[in-house]
């Protein structure tokens, strides 16, 4: 059984809507994981992503979208594969970072 051991919850940072889905994002200190210290933490049940609040914030930024594709990643039944995950994350940062005139223009 998943356990995750956070010290301290801070309050909501933002609420994010994956699919059907609204997840609050979480900060947290000393994330872990089986005695690991891990830096973010999709919890689908209560529909919460936690994140390392003792990092940079573009450190913060990709471990939120590694969660995110966590979640998608589970509504669409894929493999969660923490390599791609990773590496999609990571691209996918840097493609709404390049490209935020496009984003901002998106659906209008
Ligand atoms: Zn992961």
């Amino acid at each position: 059984m998943t356990k995750v051991i956070r010290e301290v919850c801070n309050s909501v940072d933002t609420v994010l809507k994956i699919g059907k889905l609204e997840f609050d994002v979480v900060s947290s200190c000393r994330l872990s994981h089986e005695g690991e210290m891990i830096y973010g933490f999709c919890h689908y049940g209560s529909q919460v992503i936690y994140v390392e609040e003792e990092m940079c914030k573009q450190a913060q930024d990709v471990t939120i979208m590694h969660e995110v594709l966590h979640a998608i990643f589970d509504q669409v039944g894929e493999e969660q594969d923490e390599g791609r995950i990773d590496r999609l994350s990571h691209a996918l940062y840097a493609f709404i970072l390049d490209n935020k005139e496009f984003i901002n223009d998106l659906g209008s």
